[in-house]
């Protein structure tokens, strides 16, 4: 492996960057946006144009003189399979070169049911996609609900994930489609990639609030991810209130917010007041039926969840907090509680140009940022050795 990718493939990294992101571009914007000479952008700009993912058009301008060519990125050149793996639910997409879903499908599993059950379902939901005429495949990006130790890229003692502790998902995926790169990315991580990159912020908290609770932090334009990859992780954080004593939670211990607010948390507690509950589905029924119990039970659990969004509102001071997930479908009912509590706790500095918001992409948040993961990471330095060297591509 070639551990530090040369000077010429980040400077060719540049010039994609700078015409996926502010393109098309003349041949004058691309020197000028990247300070390199002439002589290396002309050559940078023929090599991405023999591999497709850029092309060259001439205007139709009659303003006088020789209207400049102008080089525009090429995202139908290629998709990338993304899988987000929920703890009820899966969403695959294949996506193209800007992340927008080119198709889509949407299964029910029990991640709890371990690894080789699931991902045998989840690779039955993946063929129809791959069957189905798409642009060559570059990359297959995965989400899973628990933390992921990038480098190692595998899942590492996740509390709800029974049996998924260390699992090679990515040698798993590798041995079905081999010769592509596979990332991991938790869940949540990937859908704060999406809202921040959507949003173009480079400071933001996505919540994912289902059945479990979790926190992606995006800040200054990065995920921030700590030591073992746990970072965000608010739901098996202890509850403020004195009600969390002697609650016992999933991940074993006791207090936990999840195990007063998650989707799972107020399904049990639902049953136990008469209600059908059995997900976090029909918690949002409920509460869209105007069930006086469910609409109690789960604006306490907007404050719950308040209480923890808070301390992360005063530490890391996003500019934006964005729901998601099953349980964002209560809406207001939800987001009245957190929003007090996030206001009632920071003062003005903090709050003052705060939003918090649901997320229109809604559960498509994940697939979305996963397809951005994989695509950095295939047009990136290190990415682009390969992807160039790609020699498939027949020019039309
Ligand atoms: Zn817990």
């Amino acid at each position: 492996m070639n551990a530090m990718p040369d000077i010429r493939w980040r400077h060719i990294g540049n010039v994609l960057h700078l015409l996926r992101q502010d393109g098309p571009l003349t041949r004058a914007d691309v020197i000028d946006g990247t300070g390199l000479s002439r002589s290396t952008v002309n050559q940078h700009l023929a090599a991405l144009a023999e591999a497709g993912l850029i092309r060259e058009s001439t205007p139709a301008e009659s303003t006088g003189g020789r209207p400049s060519s102008r080089y525009a990125f090429q995202p139908r050149r290629a998709a990338v399979l993304t899988v987000d793996v929920g703890a009820t639910g899966v969403e695959l997409a294949v996506c193209d070169l800007d992340g927008a879903i080119l198709s889509r499908s949407a299964i029910r599993i029990d991640v709890w049911r371990g690894p080789d059950a699931v991902l045998s379902v989840i690779w039955d939901a993946a063929l129809p996609l791959l069957e189905a005429p798409h642009p060559e495949l570059w990359a297959v990006s995965i989400g899973v609900p628990g933390p992921v130790e990038v480098a190692a890229r595998r899942v590492m003692q996740p509390p709800i994930m029974t049996g998924w502790d260390g699992f090679d998902i990515v040698g798993w995926f590798e041995a079905r489609l081999p010769g592509l790169p596979c990332i991991v990315e938790n869940d949540v991580n990937a859908r704060a990639i999406a809202e921040a990159r959507l949003r173009g912020l480079d400071n933001l908290i996505a919540l994912k609030l289902g059945t479990g609770l979790g926190a992606g932090l995006f800040f200054n334009g990065a995920i921030v991810r700590g030591a073992r990859g746990n970072a965000g992780d608010i739901g098996h954080t202890r509850a403020a209130d004195a009600d969390a004593a002697g609650v016992i939670c999933r991940c074993g211990n006791e207090g936990c917010v999840e195990a007063l607010a998650g989707g799972w948390a107020l399904q049990r507690d639902l049953r136990a007041r008469g209600r059908e509950a059995v997900s976090s589905h029909d918690v949002v029924g409920l509460v869209q039926a105007g069930d006086r119990e469910a609409l109690r039970l789960v604006r306490a659990a907007g404050r719950r969840i308040g209480d923890a969004v808070a301390d992360l509102v005063g530490i890391l001071n996003p500019s934006v907090v964005v729901l998601s997930g099953q349980l964002a479908d209560c809406g207001p009912v939800l987001l009245s509680g957190i929003t007090e509590k996030v206001h009632a706790q920071n003062g003005p500095i903090s709050t003052g140009e705060l939003s918090i918001e649901v997320s229109e992409l809604g559960d498509l948040a994940g697939v979305t940022g996963l397809a951005y993961s994989a695509v950095d990471h295939l047009l990136s330095p290190a990415g682009l050795p390969a992807v160039l060297s790609r020699t498939t591509y027949a020019a039309v």
